[in-house]
């Protein structure tokens, strides 16, 4: 494979690690809450307003917003460009490191080979993120309920 396969098969799977943060936010904001994750669509947390396809583009979708709900004007998260933007790098930090690194060609050394680890290690990635992230809002949530519960504190 030449330099320009690389590159063309790094930017396919950026656009797939970032489809895959983008469910993975969905996760992190679902599982805690046992919704489903294939229904509702996404939506805005603050008007409830459902969230047009051309705005749920990973990363490019809350560019295109400015950060803020088209209905309410309500602030979008930055975590969820930045998870997207994550995994997304690291889908190709997974490739560099397998393929590019060691100057294979994976099409000479065995395909269906290098998919299965890629998509073990892919993964394996991501769960690892998306547990963190739970654990993470669960940490911080309790951290804030128990200042606001403290007696003498506004
Ligand atoms: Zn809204």
């Amino acid at each position: 494979m030449t330099e320009l396969h690389h590159q063309i098969v790094e930017c396919f799977l950026f656009a797939l690690g970032a489809a895959a943060g983008s469910f993975l936010n969905v996760c992190v904001c679902r599982l805690p809450a046992r919704q489903s994750l294939c229904r509702p669509r996404s939506r805005c947390p603050g008007c409830n307003t459902p969230i047009a396809a051309r705005h749920n583009i990973p990363i490019l979708g809350w560019l295109v917003l400015l950060g803020r709900c088209r209905a309410c004007r309500m602030r979008i998260s930055l975590r969820y460009p930045a998870v997207e933007l994550t995994t997304g790098l690291m889908f190709v930090s997974v490739y560099w490191i397998q393929i590019v690194r060691s100057q294979l060609d994976p099409l000479e050394a065995g395909f269906v080979g290098y998919a299965f680890w890629f998509a073990l290690f892919a993964t394996a990635d991501c769960a690892l993120l998306t547990l963190a992230l739970i654990g993470w809002d669960a940490y911080t949530s309790r951290r804030y309920s128990a200042v606001r519960t403290e007696p003498g504190v506004p």
